[in-house]
């Protein structure tokens, strides 16, 4: 299929669609279009990040929900606070034709109440995260007993943050016959049992290898003594002054010292972690996308699924403790068919995970010096 006029979306989506430029459907929404629209099915689909998956999940729940009912027919569940802002504001740009459609995002750290009020109006979508719903639920503030449609975007993350229990409870109170839609990068044993669990017969998608990381990063790694990461990564900003980056630390701490430090030495960075009130995350992440700051020195979980345009580079500071996290990582830049790089500071007591980590996402390593820093390098 080669346009979305094929896939059979209707013309307020067709609109939307030309507004936002997207000239063909990727792989997954060409894949995953047609199936929904013409089916009441179950579907797994796995596809790496930046293959386009909200609009693939998107535009078919838009195209199939009645917008001139009130009642919430509409369910994502997604990760993170981030992620689900982020699928909201794109649900309401791809239904920005749908007169009368109200996407509500509910979410912890933000006023229940406000969220409560908006549902209230009468929400044919809501995109939750998986706490937030559930306190919502047993306070009776949503009413999720209509859902037609339900989707568990990057499930293989929210089942990695323990929301499992959340997800049966919630799922619980949606009717037998819905339609479930898992989206996922990989495709771990935990996701299978949800998909069991939850699903009849789903159709199956899948788009390139699961593991493989977008073939368009380059991936490099840079040497040097555990006491010179600091500096390391200061010269690596300097070698690349329009840098527009992801910096990943492993713990908040860490990430909170390491954004200080830059901010100190002058540099345009800002913090991204767990620790922060809601309304601080939400600030530092309008201005990195308004790139008002070229740095984003961030956790894993608060990074997850956040798709900026234009990520040049995403440097991990220290490598995450799940190899497996690397390709989620390396997965920030290089999107919708743009290149990147992903670049790791090591140590000589970890450099021995740069081969494992090859080996997950099949493509090699170049092992590059600091620039002007030989002194720092081993
Ligand atoms: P994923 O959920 O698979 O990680 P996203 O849904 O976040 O990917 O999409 C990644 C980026 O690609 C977004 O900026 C989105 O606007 C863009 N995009 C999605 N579909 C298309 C398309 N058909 N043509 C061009 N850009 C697209
Ligand atoms: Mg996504």
């Amino acid at each position: 299929m080669s346009t979305f006029q094929d896939l059979g979306l209707n013309d307020d989506l067709l609109q939307a669609i030309t507004d936002l430029g997207f000239t063909k459907p990727s792989e997954v929404q060409s894949k995953a279009i047609p199936i929904l629209l013409e089916n009441e099915t179950d579907l797994v689909a796995l596809a790496q990040t930046g293959t386009g998956k909200t609009a693939a999940f998107g535009f078919p729940m838009l195209h199939k929900i009645n917008i001139d009912s009130r009642t919430t027919q509409g369910l994502i569940l997604s990760p993170t606070r981030e992620l689900c802002l982020q699928i909201t504001n794109e649900m309401k740009l791809y239904g920005k034709y749908c007169k009368g459609l109200n996407v509500v995002a509910v979410y912890g750290g933000s006023s229940i109440t406000d969220q409560a009020r908006d549902v209230k109006k009468g929400a044919q979508i809501i995109v939750a995260t998986p706490g937030r719903i559930k306190d919502m639920i047993n306070r009776k503030l949503v009413d999720i007993s209509k859902i037609e449609y339900a989707v568990l975007d990057e499930a293989d993350e929210m089942l990695n943050m323990g929301f499992y229990e959340d997800i049966t409870d919630i799922l619980s109170n949606t009717p037998e016959d819905k339609c479930t839609w898992l989206f996922s990068a990989t495709m771990p044993k935990e996701v299978s049992v949800i998909a069991k669990k939850f699903m009849e017969n789903p159709q199956e998608i899948t788009v390139g290898n699961k593991n493989e990381s977008t073939s368009q990063v380059t991936h490099e790694y840079y040497l040097v003594n555990s006491r010179d990461r600091y500096d390391a990564l200061k010269r690596l900003a300097d070698a690349n002054p329009d840098i527009f980056s992801v910096v990943f630390c492993r713990t908040k701490n860490d990430t909170q010292k390491v954004a200080e430090r830059l901010i100190e030495d002058g540099y345009s960075a800002g913090a991204l972690h767990g620790d922060l009130s809601q309304n601080q995350r939400d600030l530092v992440m309008k201005s990195f996308r308004n790139n008002q700051i070229q740095m984003l020195v961030a956790t894993d979980v608060a990074a997850r699924g956040i798709d900026v345009d234009d990520i040049t580079h995403v440097i991990n500071y220290q490598l995450p403790d799940e190899i497996e996290t690397y390709t989620h990582r390396s997965g920030r830049t290089g999107r919708a068919g743009k290149t990147g790089v992903s670049m790791v500071i090591v140590s000589k007591s970890e450099v021995r995970k740069i081969k494992s980590i090859e080996r997950i996402i099949k493509r090699e390593f170049e092992k590059k010096d600091i620039p002007d820093g030989s002194e720092i390098c081993e």
